[in-house]
């Protein structure tokens, strides 16, 4: 079973929840799809067993046979190409790789090149195997890198694979939540929280995708989160307290459910929840 762990904006939790529900899970794979700050592994400290090279298809122009009509500056829609000083400059870093403008080149002066954007690491923390995707700096997309890291999610329905998603909404968010059979949204009890939980609340909505809320750093005295949740009838399967302990273990690099048995039995609780609410929907579905 794939879980998505999602949140509107960075720091709201995503990454602590991810690794202590992947923790918590016998045998389970926690992929780290946040390529741009794959922080997971901070946590886990695997034994790196394998490692990836990412490579994405760039186009390269010769200059020779070149004509210079500009069909590829005008096709590209990501501006990759300009024509300049009598000639078609590709920056690289800006190329989606949508393989177009070879194609609307009149004269084959377009070929393509392989160019590594980042690696994939797989290794072993305890029981847990954890794969990480790492974006090289100053590489705009980490499309590529996400669609590598989950090729690694587990086939079996019983086993899970927790999928550390990057934050916001934007395409790499959608690359990494759509094979997931469930999506758990991240949500903290600030309105700016609330606002983000929001974006992808519709996010997941359009993916008609099974989802709750999990509120991290609750306090008892303000319901932002419930307040939003229960207006929209969205269902809240945990609340992980605001305790110093917990950032006390974050601090130091520890996971929580491996250090202490309350946090062992709330994250096992959320796992438990997040089974029983998707195997509902796909009951109510059929
Ligand atoms: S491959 Fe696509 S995105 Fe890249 S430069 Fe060519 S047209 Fe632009
Ligand atoms: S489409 Fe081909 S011939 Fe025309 S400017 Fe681009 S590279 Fe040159």
């Amino acid at each position: 079973m794939n879980i998505a762990v999602l949140s509107g904006k960075g720091g709201t939790g995503k990454t602590f929840v991810s690794v202590n529900l992947a923790a918590a899970a016998a045998g389970s794979r926690y992929l780290d799809c946040d390529v741009e700050e794959p922080n997971g592994r901070l946590f886990f400290k695997p034994v790196i067993t394998k490692q990836e090279t990412v490579c994405v298809k760039v186009p390269v122009v010769d200059h020779v046979q070149c004509t210079g009509c500009r069909r590829c500056v005008d096709f590209c829609r990501f501006n990759a190409l300009a024509y300049i000083s009598g000639q078609v400059l590709v920056f690289t870093q800006l190329c989606h790789s949508c393989g177009g403008c070879p194609l609307v080149c009149p004269t084959g002066a377009i070929s393509e090149e392989d160019k590594v954007i980042g690696t994939v690491e797989m290794g072993k923390s305890e029981d847990t195997t954890v794969v990480t995707g790492i974006m090289d700096p100053g590489e705009e997309s980490g499309v590529a890198i996400i669609d590598q890291v989950l090729r690694h999610a587990s086939n079996k329905s019983t086993e899970a694979t927790i999928i550390d998603c990057p934050p916001g909404s934007s395409c790499t968010v959608m690359e990494g939540i759509k094979d997931a059979d469930y999506c758990l949204l991240v949500a903290e009890p600030t309105l700016l929280s609330v606002h983000n939980l929001g974006m992808v609340w519709e996010l997941v909505k359009t993916f008609n995708k099974p989802f709750g809320v999990v509120i991290n750093k609750a306090v008892d005295n303000v319901h932002v989160v419930e307040d939003f949740c229960a207006t929209h009838n969205i269902n809240v399967l945990a609340k992980i307290p605001f305790d110093f302990k917990l950032a006390d273990f974050c601090a130091k690099g520890l996971i929580a459910c491996r250090e202490d048995p309350a946090y062992l039995e709330l994250f096992s609780g959320l796992l438990r929840c997040i089974v029983e609410e998707a195997q509902h929907e796909t009951t109510a579905n059929n």
